[in-house]
């Protein structure tokens, strides 16, 4: 094999949406040409509206990116120096470096193995006088039991941020991720669930003090033009990406469903190969990745066999965030954590991956795990 071989099935394909968008999209972008109202323009404001109805949620604000949104949501909370909050080891970087960017510290319990996101069950031995909030991320899309979480955190008199970047659309028990805490996180990053073309975030909250709060904070900590009141920061949503994204969101129940379908014929396709820990087929589950475990240590081997396949696939996360060079030695070991980040193997999803693609996918994965087994 070349070290060199073209992927010919990318872990996400963003092109067949953009083919069959492209119309819309263009004529989208021609708007807010000929309006020339790119920082919080028209898109903005209507975008805001309609992602608030999708979501059933009394306030959407847009901002510049996901880890602006959580930055903005703990500094709304008042969270700072001297403050901890309890979030989970394995997620991407940006959920404790939001916390250690309001100089708060990231308390970490560790994962329920059968989820991969942070066990409910383990948040109230890690509470502290210090503790101020909760950030549970529902990764890959799958919800957190956010019955337990919002149950402790009224007990401790706790806030709760919910990092939606990988689970918009999802839903627990019948109800949007991010509108059960005092705050929902979302990102627009071009690979997520709504994916902008560029940066984007949004902040969605109940509360009219909080959202009154987080509006300010977005646009230099001023209420009123140079009337400036805290340090804030400049993370506006752009009216491109926004009108953008208006296009896309009508799309996001089919898109979701259909990840669900894909995930639903991966766990029927790779049912019984021993070796290989299927996802949780869980309801509401936005299916942001696919993400299987590779047991005996031979997740990398089988990456590279199914590179050489041309199929790609990411590892989410390789490091947990505990181990991070940034946070090393300051932690204990999180057993769950350390194994999930040996064995996360996340293959080809999205919208645009039809049923041929993945019966290819299926096909090599069956290949390379009989051939391990000889
Ligand atoms: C993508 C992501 C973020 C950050 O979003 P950006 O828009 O890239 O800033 C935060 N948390 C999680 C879990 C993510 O996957």
């Amino acid at each position: 094999m070349t070290a060199t071989a073209p992927l010919q099935i990318p872990i996400l394909d963003l092109k067949p949406e953009i083919d069959e968008l492209r119309p819309e999209i263009m004529a989208a972008i021609g708007r807010v040409l000929d309006r020339t109202d790119f920082i919080m323009g028209e898109d903005v404001h209507l975008f805001e509206a309609e992602v608030a109805a999708y979501l059933g949620v009394k306030h959407a604000i847009g901002v510049n990116s996901g880890t602006d949104a959580l930055v903005i949501a703990l500094r709304a909370l008042g969270i700072g120096p001297g403050d901890e909050v309890i979030t989970t080891p394995f997620t991407f970087f940006a959920t404790a470096e939001s916390i250690s960017m309001v100089g708060a510290k990231p308390v970490f319990v560790d994962i329920d193995p059968a989820t991969l996101n942070l066990n409910p069950e383990l948040i109230e031995a890690a509470i502290t006088p210090a503790t101020r909030a909760i950030m549970p991320v529902h990764l890959y899309g799958n919800p957190v039991d956010m019955t337990r979480v919002m149950e402790i955190a009224h007990k401790h008199g706790l806030k709760v941020v919910e990092d939606c970047a990988q689970s918009f659309g999802a839903r627990w028990q019948g109800t949007q991720t991010g509108t059960i805490g005092d705050f929902g996180a979302y990102s627009f990053f071009p690979s997520k669930n709504l994916g902008a073309y560029g940066d984007g975030g949004l902040l969605a909250t109940n509360d009219d003090a909080l959202a009154d709060t987080a509006r300010m904070l977005r646009v230099h900590g001023s209420r009123k033009k140079y009337h400036n009141e805290t340090v804030g920061y400049n993370s506006r949503l752009d009216t491109m990406q926004a009108a953008i994204l208006r296009v896309k969101l009508p799309h996001i129940e089919k898109w979701n469903a259909h990840r669900r379908e894909v995930a639903r014929q991966y766990n029927e396709g790779l049912k019984g190969i021993e070796g290989i820990v299927t996802p949780e087929l869980t309801d509401g589950h936005a299916f942001h990745q696919y993400t299987v475990r590779v047991q005996s240590g031979r997740r990398d081997e089988v990456q590279q066999k199914l590179a050489a396949h041309g199929i790609g696939t990411m590892i989410y996360y390789p490091i947990p965030q505990d181990e991070l060079p940034i946070y090393k030695g300051q932690y204990p070991v999180y057993e769950h954590s350390s194994l999930a980040a040996q064995e996360a193997l996340s293959l080809p999803i999205g919208p645009g991956l039809d049923a041929a693609t993945q019966q290819r996918v299926l096909k090599s994965v069956t290949l390379i795990f009989t051939s391990i087994q000889q």
